[in-house]
């Protein structure tokens, strides 16, 4: 059994992705080429925001946000400490001070609650300036951002979403990549929506941010690439990549579909064994993965292998206790539902090919040790 079954998906689409890459094949436009383009028009409607600017990668989304907000030293940015490391990295990369923030035990986001603690703390601590929130849609459950914008707009703070998992998610009909100043995802191949490399996108309504981010992604390029007037990065979507993209968008909600009917029967079984993920009232989740709180997480592990079923701990270092951020110097007990979860959750195979003999294999496994 697969973890994330990508062969299955390419054996859905083989003859449509295949075609798409030879159309780029043939006009050998492989840098920015006419694909790219239409990824971002597609993208923008699907996700219900103005603009899309495609990137290199999701950490590079991110660290483009870092760029076009100027985010820089002196500078503090809150984010959840329970993240994948590129949620955090982006801001001490810009050489601002990353500020981490509880997450909510049962939604495993950003607790809204935690984030006006440590924003009040900052403040009187009168050292750092604060300036952003980057929230995460981990697992592919958007953030709570009615609660985070009220709080953003009170201290005056913009908010970045990063839905490098989130891409498909909703809140009341809304789109995950949507509900932020801007926003950024990842194509890396596991996410919800994947390429055959690395991608990424940044998303927004501001034009501003919009016309900057073309512009530096591409050197900071202004009228042509030998003309720059900022300092940028080199960080552009190939095309080919674009290619792929178009043709999984095309199948993406009927794949949504599937990875909730996959959580709705998993949810269904598994409920009275172990701790279930929750999707509060209004909200969907993309299903970036499928985790569930346990007791004793190593023996399950062990005897899923056995059975030749994987299952990944995601994440078990939080951001504050990674030697990266040392010099930060944090404490057992400063994040106590964080650390509690990084101990104890556990995801399981969740990809929108997943059959429902796979689905009672896992859990005649789960129940055999709760
Ligand atoms: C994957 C991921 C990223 C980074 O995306 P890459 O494309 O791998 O650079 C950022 N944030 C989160 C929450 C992620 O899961």
């Amino acid at each position: 059994m697969q973890f994330i079954d990508l062969a299955a998906q390419y054996q859905n689409l083989k003859e449509r992705i295949n075609n798409r890459i030879q159309v780029v094949l043939d006009h050998g436009k492989y840098i920015m080429g006419p694909e790219v383009q239409e990824l971002e028009e597609r993208l923008a409607d699907y996700v219900g925001v103005k603009h899309v600017v495609s990137c290199a990668n999701g950490t590079d989304a991110l660290q483009l946000t870092m760029m076009v907000l100027g985010i820089k030293e002196g500078d503090a940015v809150f984010c959840p400490t329970f993240t994948f490391f590129a949620s955090a990295e982006v801001i001490a990369f810009a050489k601002a001070t990353p500020i981490f923030v509880d997450v909510e035990e049962k939604t495993f986001n950003i607790c809204p609650k935690n984030l006006e603690k440590q924003i009040k703390q900052l403040i009187s601590d009168g050292k750092l300036i604060p300036k952003a929130i980057i929230a995460v849609d981990l697992f592919g459950l958007p953030a709570n951002y009615p609660k985070i914008k009220r709080i953003a707009d009170k201290y005056q703070l913009k908010i970045i979403e990063d839905a490098a998992q989130g891409f498909g998610g909703e809140i009341k009909g809304r789109r995950a990549g949507s509900f932020a100043d801007i926003a950024t995802t990842s194509f890396f191949p596991a996410k919800p929506l994947g390429c055959y490399g690395d991608g990424g996108a940044v998303f927004t309504n501001n034009d501003e941010y919009a016309e900057l981010l073309r512009s530096l992604r591409v050197h900071g390029k202004g009228q042509d690439k030998y003309d720059n007037i900022h300092i940028g990065v080199n960080s552009r979507l190939d095309t080919i990549q674009a290619a792929i993209l178009l043709e999984k968008l095309a199948i993406f909600p009927q794949e949504l579909e599937a990875r909730n009917e996959a959580a709705a029967k998993y949810s269904s079984l598994l409920q009275s064994h172990v701790i279930t993920p929750s999707v509060p009232e209004g909200y969907m989740s993309s299903w970036a993965q499928y985790t569930v709180v346990v007791n004793r997480r190593d023996e399950l592990v062990a005897k899923l292998k056995e059975k030749g079923i994987p299952a990944v701990v995601y994440y078990e270092k939080c951001m504050h206790q990674q030697t990266a951020f040392s010099e930060l110097v944090h404490k057992e007990g400063d994040f106590p539902v964080a650390e509690s979860l990084a101990k104890q959750v556990l995801s399981l195979p969740m990809h929108p090919y997943l059959t429902l003999k796979n689905i009672g294999n896992i859990i005649d496994v789960v129940k055999s040790t709760s």
